[in-house]
Parts: C-alpha cells; sequence; structure tokens
C-alpha cells in the first residue's frame, strides 16, 4: 500500500482511538463508502482471518415493521409514520482497527467525522440502552436494595406511552413495570381504549424501587435526587421509542417529566407538552385504588378519550358514555 494510504490509516486510527476516549461508540458511515471501500481496485478490503467478526462490520439492516394488527386495531386509522430513508448511515463502533488491518471506514473520515447518529435499528438501539439500564448503580443504595431494574415494557413502536413513578414490590420482582394491583388497573384502562397491554410501551420515571429501609412494606416517593439520575434514560427511551402521545401517571410521572410541582389535580386533563410530544397528565391508578369514586374514574376516562382523539382512534358512544350516570 502506498505511503499516503499508511498516512490515512494511522490518523484514521488516532482519530477514532480519540473519539472512543471521549466515549463515542458510533460513527457514521455511508452504505455505499462502506461498498466502495470493499471493492474499490487494489485498495480492497480484506477482513483477517484471525477476525471472525470485523469490529468495523455494517449493523444489520433495521427489521421490518410488524404487520398491523388485525382489524378492529384502533391503531388502524392512525396516519402512517414517514418512511424511513433510503440508505441511511449506517453505524459503526468506534474501536480502531489493528494496524495491520485496513479499516472499513470513510476513507477521509477525519474530515468527515464525528457525526454520531441515532442507530439505524431501533431494536438494537433500545437493547442496548436496557443493557446499559440494567447495570446501572449511580444510585448505589437503589442498585444495592433491588431485585431488579425495571426498564419498560410493550411495542417501541407504540404510539402512546404510559409513564408512571417507579417500580413498587411486585415489578421489582417480576423486572416488568405495572404488574401489580395499580398496573392491572392501568391494564383494564388500556384496554378500554382498544387497545391492548402489548400495544402501548410503559414505563418508570424511576427504573429502580424506592428502597423502604426503615419498613418492610409500602412504597415512597423517588427522591428529587433520584429522578434526575434516573431520567435520562427514560429520556433516551422516549427519544427511541418517539410515540405519538404521553400519559404521565400521577404527579411524580409529571414532576419527573416537566419538572411542575403545581399538583396532579390541577394539571391532569390539560395538554402539556414534553420535547415536542403532547402529553396528558392523569391521576395514578393507584389513586384510583385508593378513591373508588365514579367520578374520579370519570376523570381519567375522560383524559383518555382526549387522548384516543388526539390519536385519531374510534371511539364508540358506548366508551363516550363510560361512568356517566343515566
Ligand atoms: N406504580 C408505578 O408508578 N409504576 C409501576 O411500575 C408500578 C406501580
Amino acid at each position: 500500500m502506498s505511503a499516503a494510504y499508511d498516512q490515512l490509516l494511522d490518523a484514521t486510527i488516532r482519530h477514532l482511538e480519540e473519539l472512543k476516549s471521549r466515549g463515542v461508540q458510533h460513527v457514521a458511515v455511508a452504505p455505499e463508502t462502506l461498498r466502495a471501500l470493499a471493492t474499490t481496485g487494489s485498495r480492497k478490503v480484506v477482513a483477517t482471518p484471525a477476525r471472525p467478526a470485523p469490529v468495523y462490520q455494517a449493523a444489520p439492516a433495521p427489521a421490518p415493521r410488524p404487520a398491523p394488527a388485525p382489524i378492529p386495531s384502533p391503531f388502524k386509522p392512525l396516519p402512517t409514520r414517514p418512511a424511513a430513508p433510503a440508505a441511511p448511515p449506517v453505524p459503526v463502533a468506534v474501536t480502531p482497527p489493528s494496524p495491520r488491518v485496513a479499516p472499513v471506514v470513510a476513507p477521509v473520515a477525519p474530515a468527515l467525522a464525528p457525526k454520531p447518529t441515532a442507530p439505524v435499528n431501533k431494536a438494537a438501539a433500545v437493547a442496548a440502552l436496557r443493557e446499559r439500564t440494567l447495570i446501572c448503580v449511580k444510585c448505589p443504595h437503589l442498585a444495592s436494595s433491588r431485585k431488579n431494574v425495571v426498564f419498560g415494557v410493550g411495542d417501541i413502536d407504540a404510539a402512546l406511552m404510559f409513564v408512571g413513578e417507579a417500580p413498587g414490590a411486585d415489578e421489582d420482582v417480576q423486572g416488568e413495570p405495572f404488574v401489580g394491583a395499580a398496573g392491572q388497573l392501568l391494564t383494564k384502562i388500556i384496554q378500554a381504549t382498544g387497545l391492548t397491554r402489548e400495544s402501548v410501551y410503559i414505563a418508570n420515571i424511576l427504573k429502580c424501587r424506592p428502597d423502604t429501609p426503615a419498613q418492610t412494606s409500602g412504597n415512597r416517593k423517588p427522591t428529587p435526587e433520584e429522578m434526575t439520575t434516573c431520567l435520562p434514560y427514560l429520556q433516551e427511551q422516549i427519544d427511541l421509542i418517539k410515540p405519538r402521545v404521553l400519559v404521565a401517571l400521577g404527579g411524580t410521572a409529571v414532576e419527573g417529566l416537566l419538572g411542575k410541582t403545581l399538583g396532579i389535580t390541577k394539571l391532569r386533563g390539560t395538554w402539556q407538552t414534553y420535547r415536542g410530544i403532547p402529553l396528558m397528565p392523569t391521576y395514578h391508578p393507584s389513586y384510583l385504588l385508593r378513591n373508588q369514586s365514579m367520578s374520579e374514574k370519570r376523570k381519567v376516562w375522560e383524559d383518555m378519550l382526549q387522548v384516543m382523539e388526539t390519536l385519531v382512534m374510534p371511539i364508540s358512544e358506548k366508551q363516550r358514555n363510560y361512568f356517566l350516570k343515566g
């Protein structure tokens, strides 16, 4: 290979090492560039046999979206999402190659890079975020008391995402949000809209159960510090999932997402915005379990009707009249 090529290779390696030391994990390389590098005349790129999985290997193509749920899916009338760009950049791991191995990177990487982009494969990105979350020890007291990190559950392509406060004892044991009594009520509320639990996404402000060292049972509200520490995970989750509508369940969820401490009684039923996404605050299902009055249930249902309207979901007369007397 020419001296110029060697210089370029050295510069590329130095650049990638520097990026890696700054915490960058991916750089964007256009698929055409990868193809060109692999086939350009005498510069043909060959991975050494000792490297079964080259570090610069392109990520797999995005999995096709699953077919829409069969009728009567309330999501069916939703306008289709914009099509994915034809040939998005392919994320490649930022691990400098062995100096002996010609890198499959853009030929003038220092000039082009860094341009970190969202990974093309959403499922892989969510899985990677989940892996990072599962080993989080940023709150040592919670990391040592938890049984499981409760990342979130549901369809990562969901148009509707619910955000609660924090896992309780049941969620901590099962590693899934909203599986206890409040969770069962939430599932019923979701089903009343015509959706299923599996077709929405459910997560919490806090991924670990708030510890209760002085007591053997019960829950406590997350502290502001715990919320601030954990929030980046939820933000990333929302950024990846990109729901069309968020529902914040209870005052803590509103506080965590919007920083508003006005109180859920004042805020519920009034549209808010979280990073450009319409957000409906409503009562937490555990509040409805404590307060069984029809009027409070009706309020939550009215909030859900607003959500359904915004999502252009069909609403039957029966649904409109739930909890109305006479
Ligand atoms: N309450 C919440 O806020 N989240 C859960 O996951 C369970 C109960």
